[in-house]
């Protein structure tokens, strides 16, 4: 290949380069329900469907080992992953998981990270049934794939969001980046000089949020309680304005969300005043909230309406109003994402 036909990877991004990538995969079987662009694919396995899902955590992009005890580690890399699959308005059944370790680990390091991933797999109920182990040179690895069963009745995709249905999240907001904050401060405060201990006791809500985030099966439970089949979703691990852009583009429909709405913790504001970054920012282009964005029908209002654990952010329309939020200050602004840049 010549150097004159290289294009950099930065130019596409993470999301241009998986569209390149699906461009043109052939789907053969008539068991795959849906292939690339969901949370995770739907494949028929008879009575329900499949989901089936796979994330990669690196050392150094998605987790930083000075500040990321172990347990929280591999506790955290099977928690995203279920979050995928609750996304689907599945649960989890089965996780793999494989590793590349580098020779600084000890045999009781792998072992921290696993107490974390069954600790994980014992809260979500799901069996860890297999994996693979390899040596890396640069960095811990760990990669997992998640199986998880819906009824074929009650699966849910980004695509089925219309006009009229009501945005929802699952829980609050941007805590996760504002965690990330401050832990990185802490970390430049100990770099310049190690005496000095990090302070993490006032921030305990948004580091726990960013060390720890859990995947919300407990809403997919809810939900099928209350008997309530959202008509789109999709979790919130980019930041709600690149997630608002996927449901908008994969259910062809425009959305708008009101700022004032927008559910943020009180300890997460007074972070983003301490580091004055407005409020509205972190939830929107942070991520790693791992809350679930979904959308339901008008009908489907009156059996959650005085849910306190469900937050109604906005309502979905036409296409050509493209994705909008409604300021504090009654402005109408475009949201762009931004997200988390994997580039
Ligand atoms: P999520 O943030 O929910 O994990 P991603 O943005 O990582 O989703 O992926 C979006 C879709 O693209 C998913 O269907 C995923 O399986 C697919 N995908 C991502 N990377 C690749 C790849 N390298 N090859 C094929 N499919 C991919
Ligand atoms: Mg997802």
């Amino acid at each position: 290949m010549s150097e004159k036909n290289r294009t950099e990877v930065d130019q596409l991004g993470e999301f241009g380069l998986i569209e390149r990538i699906s461009k043109d995969v052939e789907i053969n079987h008539p068991t795959t329900i849906k292939g690339i662009g969901d949370d995770a694919a739907v494949i028929d396995c008879g009575e329900d469907y499949m989901v089936v899902s796979t994330d990669m955590l690196l050392e150094g992009i998605h987790f930083d080992l000075s500040f990321m005890p172990l347990q929280h580690l591999g506790y955290k890399a099977i928690a995203v992953n279920v979050s995928d699959i609750a996304a689907m308005n599945a649960l989890p059944e089965q996780v793999t998981v494989s590793i590349a370790i580098t020779n600084r680990f000890s045999v009781e390091a792998i072992d921290m990270i696993y107490q974390g991933i069954k600790a994980a797999c014992k809260n979500y109920n799901v069996d860890l049934v297999g994996g693979d182990t390899t040596s890396s040179r640069a960095g811990l690895v760990i990669s997992v794939s998640v199986t998880g069963r819906v009824a074929k009745d009650k699966i849910v995709y980004r695509s089925g969001a219309k006009k009229g249905d009501i945005l929802c999240l699952s829980g609050d907001i941007g805590g996760a980046y504002m965690g990330l904050q401050v832990l990185l401060r802490e970390k430049k405060v100990y770099e310049a000089n190690p005496e000095m201990q990090p302070k993490l006791d006032d921030y305990e809500y948004i580091v726990g949020r960013q060390l720890r985030p859990e995947a919300r099966t407990d809403v997919i439970h809810d939900l099928k309680e209350i008997g309530i089949v959202p008509t789109s979703m999709i979790d919130v691990s980019d930041g709600v304005a690149s997630e608002i852009m996927h449901l908008c583009k994969a259910s062809g429909v425009g959305a708008a969300i009101y700022e004032q709405k927008l559910p943020v913790d009180q300890r997460t504001f007074d972070a983003c005043h301490e580091f004055k970054i407005p409020s509205v920012t972190p939830g929107l282009n942070g991520g790693e909230d791992y809350e679930l964005l979904f959308t339901i029908d008008q009908e489907d209002f009156k059996k959650v309406e005085k849910n306190p654990n469900i937050y109604f952010i906005g309502y979905i329309d036409e296409a050509e109003n493209g994705a909008r939020m409604v300021t504090v200050g009654d402005q109408v602004v475009p949201i762009s994402a931004q997200g988390f840049k994997h580039f």
